[in-house]
């Protein structure tokens, strides 16, 4: 992987890098159709990080379909896919990990405690073996990313972090691996997820600012869903990850819900787009 990278950077290429743990489907392809449309060279990665999984989630039970994703890879025009085993990522005696303070320990942190010590690490690894120029990164994780993107500034990485829209199902359910886990039953009540931000958006276009109000939105249409049960629906700042009072500054919905065994997460970035901050809020 170093060699094809050298190699590429020695013919001037620009090298995208789309990092994931396989299990692909059309919001990781979103990344690489960004990257084609960016860089000349684009890789991918594939790589199930031990360390990001806590003791009690099933790293083992993570799906792996490695022949379907190379396959989709190849028809997407990823120029090589990097499929490291955990031994070569983390040999014996393995010493050396990435810590964001702060950023790391609150929301999903919280509920996985060592998640981004771990996420932290692998990319900086992946930076570091791949040197590319750009990364692309789904802000269907969008505390993920923030993490990435003060690790890159903090250590001074030569890597531009770029970050991609959500892509959902026709019903609004966020793509994840993870629904992969859902029964029919669990999969229709996942879409409370959407409908919470859904009527959030509503009301904020409707003028109200005020978080506790927004979050009560956001509880309350996933407690009307009896498969659901909350994890955290928190309104924070897009840049501290700190809860805010009211919405002034471009801030995160967030929310992590639990259907059965399986966890997801999903998100509504308010953003001003004018001067006049408090008035023109685009939602997306
Ligand atoms: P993962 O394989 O889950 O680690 O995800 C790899 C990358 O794909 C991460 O940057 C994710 O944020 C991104 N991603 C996952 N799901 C989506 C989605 N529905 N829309 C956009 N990006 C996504």
């Amino acid at each position: 992987m170093k060699e094809a990278t050298r190699l590429a950077r020695a013919e001037n290429q620009i090298v995208g890098l789309i990092p994931t743990m396989g299990a692909l489907h059309d919001g990781h392809l979103s990344l690489i159709r960004r990257a084609k449309s960016e860089c000349s060279k684009v890789f991918a990665s594939i790589f199930v990080n031990p360390t990001q999984f806590g003791p009690k989630e099933d790293f083992a039970r993570y799906p792996r379909t490695l022949e379907a994703d190379v396959e989709k890879l190849t028809a997407a025009g990823v120029d090589a896919v990097f499929v490291p085993d955990a031994a070569e990522i983390y040999p014996a005696n393995y010493r050396t990990y990435v810590n964001v303070d702060s950023l790391s320990d609150r929301l999903e942190g919280r509920t996985r405690p060592g998640h981004f010590r771990g996420v932290a690490t692998v990319v900086l690894k992946l930076f570091q073996i791949i040197q590319p120029h750009f990364a692309y990164f789904g802000r269907k994780d969008a505390q993920q990313v923030r993490i990435i993107e003060q690790m890159t500034r903090d250590l001074n990485l030569d890597v531009e972090v770029v970050v991609c829209p959500i892509v959902r199902e026709s019903d609004g359910l966020a793509l994840s691996s993870c629904n992969a886990y859902l029964n029919p039953r669990e999969r229709a009540a996942a879409t409370a997820l959407h409908r919470a931000l859904a009527q959030a958006q509503a009301a904020i276009c409707n003028g109200t600012r005020d978080a506790l109000q927004l979050q009560t939105i956001l509880r309350e249409a996933i407690a009307h869903e009896p498969l659901c049960s909350l994890d955290y629906a928190e309104i924070v700042d897009a840049e501290t990850f700190e809860p805010v009072v009211r919405i002034a500054r471009p801030c995160y919905l967030l929310l992590a819900v639990f259907l059965g065994r399986t966890r997801l997460i999903d998100n509504m970035l308010v953003t001003s787009s004018a001067s006049d901050r408090d008035e023109l809020l685009t939602l997306l």
